[in-house]
């Protein structure tokens, strides 16, 4: 395989983009426009000079990833491509007309791959021309620097899929874990209950937005706090995971922490649009509560 496309050009799709260029894949970069697709690359090009600055990798290197990099305003060159990846907004309804659009150019043997958080991979795989070609490949953010994918079998999955996924994860120097087709797979299982009840407690006024994040950043050994974890990740993705996990397994353990509702449906976000449960607009982050 010497080719990936790229679907969806936001932090994960970038990221994506990126590790696949610098091991030497050429990457076709779509989004929902070609301009979002080519000012992509333009942060992957500044992720890669951080790169060089810090004598990670030569100007070479830059170069050459850089030039693997094609933005595309349609999927019709993903035609090339060994394996399609969407990492698009997550809402079932997008990735679906994703998978039927680029379904319509895919090679015979291209795999067709979501980098989804949580939709069900079984389920997504009908909108797609052949489930058994058909993956969950979840990668973690920041794409560049975290070490793990979860690759997750639908029920039709192919073990030749699962295989030549397995190859290109290892190509990109990623550690691979199979997770079952079950809601939120295995780390956000875990993790988005934690995240979730942090917006629970600042909601129930437990606590300050500085004293939870210090609180689990100190007193559990966490590299960050969980509201600033949140913002990170994006507090959208993080509800769509949450309604997920609460729909997937009809446990009311699950259901969304009305603030987090509320931060979504103010547009924000988190780091991404500049505003989440910190404000992002000074040199140092401000919480807004
Ligand atoms: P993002 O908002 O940064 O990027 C999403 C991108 O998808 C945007 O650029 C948007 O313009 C594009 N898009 C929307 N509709 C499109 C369409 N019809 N065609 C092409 N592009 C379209 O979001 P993100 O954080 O990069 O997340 C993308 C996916 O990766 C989601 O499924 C998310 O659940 C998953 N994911 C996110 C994280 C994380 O920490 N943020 C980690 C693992 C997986």
């Amino acid at each position: 395989m010497q080719a990936v496309g790229v679907i969806g050009a936001g932090q994960m799709g970038s990221g994506i983009a990126q590790v696949s260029a610098q091991a030497g894949y050429h990457v076709y970069l779509a989004d929902a426009k070609l301009e979002i697709a080519e000012r992509a690359k333009e942060g992957i090009a500044k992720q890669l000079n951080r790169l060089v600055e810090k004598e990670k990798i030569d100007a070479a290197a830059r170069d050459q990833a850089l030039a693997r990099i094609q933005p595309v305003g349609d999927f019709e060159p993903m035609a090339a491509a060994g394996l399609v990846i969407e990492a698009a907004t997550e809402r079932e309804e997008v990735k679906r007309a994703i998978f039927e659009q680029v379904g319509k150019v895919l090679g015979h043997q291209a795999i067709l791959a979501s980098n989804t958080s949580s939709i069900p991979i079984t389920r997504l795989a009908q909108a797609s021309p052949d489930p058994k070609r058909f993956i969950g490949v979840h990668f973690f953010n920041p794409v560049p620097v975290m070490g793990l994918i979860e690759l997750i079998r639908g029920l039709a999955t192919a073990d030749e899929t699962v295989k030549t996924v397995e190859t290109y994860a290892k190509a990109l120097g990623k550690q691979v874990v199979h997770a079952n087709d079950a809601p939120g797979f295995i780390v956000n299982r875990i993790l988005l209950p934690m995240l979730n009840e942090a917006c629970f407690a600042l909601g129930e006024g437990v606590a300050s937005i500085r004293d939870i994040d210090t609180a689990v950043q100190l007193g559990l050994n966490h590299p960050m706090g969980p509201l600033t974890l949140a913002d990170f990740i994006g507090l959208d993705t993080c509800l769509e995971i949450c309604r997920v996990l609460h729909e997937g397994t009809g446990d009311p353990k699950y259901r969304p922490a009305p603030l987090l509702v509320k931060y979504v449906e103010a547009g924000w976000y988190g780091r991404k649009v500049g505003r989440g449960f910190y404000d992002y607009s000074g040199a140092e982050p401000v919480p807004t509560r």
